[in-house]
């Protein structure tokens, strides 16, 4: 399995370094080292550095974080919600992201912030007006995000920017493993809060596969390489509190641990 990453030399460095900044290094994760490599997409090999010695970025640097609500029946049925009839989409901004390690940060406006393990496409190729049938082509690997959500902004706001949209509240990586690579359509995806199990779901229970969830997308704007399509959460989703750590972990793919602070 090819892991694909993003990350710094520097320690220190801010979750959300664009591409192009020269604190960005793209490489391949074998065992406990990463090879440093010249794109998210090469796989030419040069210099070597220990994972522990590395700050790991957000996997991807999209253009837009486009998101699909209620694609699990029973998690729109546990919320109160119809399973709908078409994708809901809705975006977090790339300001949200954070790596795997980093911390969520609770917000003070919040009361009540919940976890939401997804399924993450990482587009490959631009994508605009392409069939169901041809849109997984266009998918260059999966990763894992955590649609950090706060629920009570949700349904206080009536439009989820805000209750979706806060710093940190999308974790995503730790890496990118290439759709070649992955052979199942049913991954199962689990969450665990302080290794209590959450969430075990299988994305063969999606309502919209990722093939339709493109092809819908991508009707309206165009994706472009890099671009984050979280594909909505099993159900299961719960509460997170200052000092507790999440982990989603997708079967195939590997998983992604973040603590959760008090802002
Ligand atoms: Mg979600």
């Amino acid at each position: 399995m090819t892991k694909y990453v993003r990350f710094s030399p520097n320690r220190n460095a801010w979750p959300t370094v664009p591409d192009g900044s020269p604190l960005v290094r793209y490489g391949i994760v074998e065992g406990d080292t990463i090879y440093e490599t010249d794109s998210l997409w090469s796989r030419e090999k040069t210099e070597e550095y220990g994972l522990a010695n590395v700050r790991l970025l957000p996997p991807c640097w999209p253009s837009k974080i486009v998101c699909v609500g209620r694609n699990y029946a029973a998690h729109a049925k546990e919320l109160g919600n119809p399973a709908p009839a078409e994708p809901l989409i809705f975006y977090k901004p790339v300001s949200s992201l954070i790596a795997s390690g980093d911390s969520i940060v609770y917000p003070p406006l919040s009361r009540e912030v919940n976890f939401e393990g997804e399924l993450g496409l990482v587009i490959g190729r631009q994508a605009r007006n392409v069939s169901e049938q041809e849109a997984a082509d266009y998918i260059y690997g999966f990763t894992i995000v955590n649609d950090v959500t706060a629920r009570d902004l949700q349904k206080k706001d009536g439009q989820w920017a805000r209750a979706k949209g806060f710093d940190t509240f999308c974790p995503a990586g730790p890496w990118i493993v290439p759709r070649s690579e992955v052979k199942s359509d049913r991954l199962r995806i689990r969450t665990w809060v302080d290794g209590a199990l959450k969430q075990d779901g299988s994305m063969g229970d999606m309502i919209f596969s990722p093939g339709v969830i493109i092809a819908y997308v991508a009707q309206f704007l165009t994706l472009e390489p890099g671009d984050l399509i979280a594909t909505g959460t099993p159900p299961g989703v719960g509460p997170l509190e200052p000092g507790n750590t999440v982990r989603v972990e997708i079967e195939g793919i590997g998983a992604l641990e973040n603590s959760v602070i008090q802002g």
